[in-house]
């Protein structure tokens, strides 16, 4: 924190009481007399680069430093203390989205977010409100998340302000003491069929908000844009795969990776969005971004005749001021598997091979760990951290990993190893470099992968206009070849303590279900980690033996984080709602001795009521199913078993009756079921309609 801000600050401090007291913003007369000086969270580059020195017990970025190594030096809450945690205080986050959120604490004050973007400020000891800010997202985007709705996976602080992006793709900075709109940019000003979104957080640094956007399956282009913190003016983009090339190349690296594509791949967009890790070096004035996969998945339709199709599944390093690139390593060359490297990206320096080296580590999802030098794009290590079938090893000559002849699944459909969420995803890793040891969230959850039936009959392939758009089989046709294939693996989650440099498992620990959340090591010698059953478990960072254990009654994907306030230290994470209860998401802050309760909440009622006549013939029926797994499924869940949004079995009767009016005519769009009209006709949604009502049917009989 600078000096002259702090002493503007005492001075200010009892205008600021006063003002937190009525529950107002704080505005008025400001030191100097030129630009506004923040009254909270005046975080920047320098405070953050000295985290580790100054505040060890603050959370201030991302992940936690510039660093985003996720590792706490607290230690109050040890392998002994920790068989005595327990709940400080929760906050209800009224939705039964996915929640992703990494809170940030910073002087007190929690920034966390929730699905559809709403940042909230709360008391980092109480959870008690200062404000919450709506960024109005519009709610009809929800068609086009990749994963059942919405999410968000949290905010950047940075001089005074509070920066999140919105599902709708928009980018807002808030004011951080009063929670009032600064500016608000469209991020998503290139023309594309079907629109934009963003799940990820912004990072902030270099007096810029770096964003990507999400949706490569959505047939987009991804791109990183860079925007001026104070005005929201945009500064550059760097686009992660080239357009049509009969058009102006936007940057010279898109020249180079249009060499690298085949066909006309721009028509299907060619993917690479930037959907989740940023990170900084700010001595090396670098900006890492980890690219997404192609657009459509299969090699052979996005650009037939092959090619690495630069830059997806990259890692790309550009300069932070002008997002020029200084290197790039594809983690996999020519994408057919939804192998993205977005996942969270982590800056070390390390000894390899006798030399200190500037490092960056990233667990991407095609299963192998990489090491690489940050100053120079080098590869030092390739080790496998997760089962795969896809390939063999990474030829250490050539940097690329060496693919396996017997899991062409193109001629021979298969179940491939790791599926398309990857050998680990989105879920952040913790990194303690005084021992080298990463702590991963990996799961083994095997994707039957096989070309779509037209492409195969015809060596055709014609997307649907308004839809994902996978270029793989579904539907009915998928499920026969998956019914003569061998059996799959069973999924797992497996939480792992893994050396980069040797490759070696240093304990692992399996998880309750294959769906597990982000990971939290401290010095205090635990490692915390949520799962989607929604226990919330503490490890011996040594060994892997569970120390403790808590029932949070939700589902849990996101990271817990660690704070320290008034010596005493919190660890907080968010919950999404969990299918077996009538709840709602949350979010948690654990301390020895806390004493806040959390009652078990009502068992969801399960029961399907009575439906409407079924009239459509089983062809029709078998027709309607086609189509609402196609277009329904998403956010209405498989066979039409929905939470996160509506269950359809349970429609009411009128409900029946507007159906025709929420599917094609928006009716609902509000609540974030859009207008279908652009793919469903009036019978089509009567025949998605009639399957629902059989399904329910079917729910109905096996339960009595
Ligand atoms: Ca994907």
């Amino acid at each position: 924190m600078s000096r002259a801000w702090a002493e503007w600050a005492v001075k200010r401090l009892p205008v600021l009481i006063l003002a937190a007291a009525a529950g107002c913003s704080s505005s008025g007369s400001l030191p100097g007399g030129g630009a506004p000086a923040p009254s909270a969270a005046f975080v920047d580059d320098e405070r953050i680069a000295r985290v580790e020195e100054d505040e060890p017990g603050a959370w201030i970025a991302y992940g936690r430093t510039y660093s985003e190594q996720r590792f706490s030096p607290l230690t109050q809450i040890d392998r002994e203390t920790v068989r005595g945690l327990s709940l400080a205080w929760t906050n209800a986050i009224a939705m039964r989205h996915r929640l992703q959120s990494t809170p940030l604490v910073v002087d007190g004050t929690m920034y966390y977010t929730d699905s559809w973007s709403f940042i909230y400020a709360v008391d980092a000891a109480t959870g008690e409100e200062i404000w919450t800010f709506d960024p109005q997202t519009r709610r009809e985007y929800a068609r086009w998340s990749c994963c059942a709705g919405p999410m968000n996976r949290g905010v950047a602080v940075y001089k005074g302000r509070v920066y999140a992006a919105t599902f709708d793709a928009r980018l807002v900075a808030v004011d951080a003491a009063t929670g009032r709109k600064i500016w608000d940019v469209d991020t998503a000003d290139y023309p594309s069929r079907i629109p934009y979104t963003i799940s990820g957080a912004p990072l902030a640094a270099a007096g810029k908000i770096y964003i990507g956007n999400s949706g490569s399956e959505y047939d987009h282009r991804g791109y990183l844009t860079a925007y001026d913190a104070e005005t929201g003016e945009k500064a550059w983009r760097f686009f992660t795969v080239p357009g049509d090339p009969s058009l102006p190349f936007e940057h010279p690296e898109m020249e180079f990776a249009a060499k690298t594509w085949n066909g006309e791949w721009w028509k299907l967009g060619g993917g690479g969005t930037v959907w989740n890790s940023i990170v900084y070096d700010p001595e090396l004035r670098t900006v890492y971004m980890g690219v997404g996969n192609g657009s459509p998945w299969a090699r052979e339709i996005r650009s037939p005749g092959g090619g690495d199709n630069l830059f997806l599944a990259s890692i790309v390093a550009v300069d932070a001021d002008s997002g020029k690139m200084k290197w790039h390593y594809q983690t996999t060359p020519g994408d057919n598997w939804d192998y993205t490297a977005t996942q969270d990206i982590v800056l070390a320096d390390m000894v390899v091979d006798g030399r200190r080296r500037k490092v960056l580590l990233q667990a991407p999802k095609n299963g192998f760990f990489y090491v690489l030098d940050r100053v120079t794009g080098e590869l030092l290590r390739a080790h496998p951290y997760g089962a795969m079938t896809w390939a063999t090893h990474v030829d250490m000559k050539t940097g690329r990993p060496v693919e396996n002849p017997a899991a062409v699944w193109e001629k021979k459909p298969q179940w491939i190893l790791p599926g398309n969420t990857g050998a680990h995803n989105w879920e952040a890793m913790s990194f303690d470099r005084r021992k080298g040891v990463m702590y991963i969230p990996t799961h083994d959850i095997p994707y039957f992968f096989a070309l779509p039936e037209e492409f195969v009959k015809t060596g055709r392939y014609a997307p649907r206009e308004f839809s994902m758009n996978l270029g793989v089989a579904r539907g009915s046709y998928r499920l026969g070849l998956v019914e003569k294939a061998a059996a799959p693996p069973a999924a797992k989650g497996i939480l792992k303590a893994f050396d980069p440099l040797t490759g070696e498992t240093l304990w692992a620990v399996e998880n309750a279900v294959s769906r597990v959340g982000g990971v939290l090591a401290t010095a205090g010698g635990v490692v915390f980690q949520g799962d989607g059953s929604g226990a919330v478990s503490a490890y011996d960072s040594d060994t892997g033996e569970r120390l403790w254990r808590f029932d949070s009654y939700g589902s849990i994907q996101a990271p817990p984080m660690t704070y320290e306030l008034a010596g005493r230290q919190y660890v907080a994470l968010v919950a999404s709602a969990n299918f077996n209860y009538e709840n709602y998401g949350k979010i948690m802050a654990f301390a020895l001795g806390g004493e806040a309760q959390l009652p078990e909440p009502p068992k969801r009622d399960m029961t399907i009521p009575e439906q409407p006549p079924l009239t459509a013939s089983p062809e029709e029926i078998v027709r309607g199913g086609e189509l609402y797994h196609r277009f329904c499924s998403s956010c209405h869940g498989h066979q039409a078993r929905g939470y996160r949004n509506a269950d359809l079995r349970a429609m009411a009767p009128a409900i029946h009756d507007a159906f025709q009016d929420i599917v094609r005519g928006g009716l609902l769009k509000e609540l974030g079921m859009d207008d279908f009209t652009d793919e469903l006709d009036e019978q089509e949604t009567e025949l998605v309609r009639q399957y629902i009502v059989s399904r329910a049917n079917i729910d109905r009989a096996a339960t009595e």
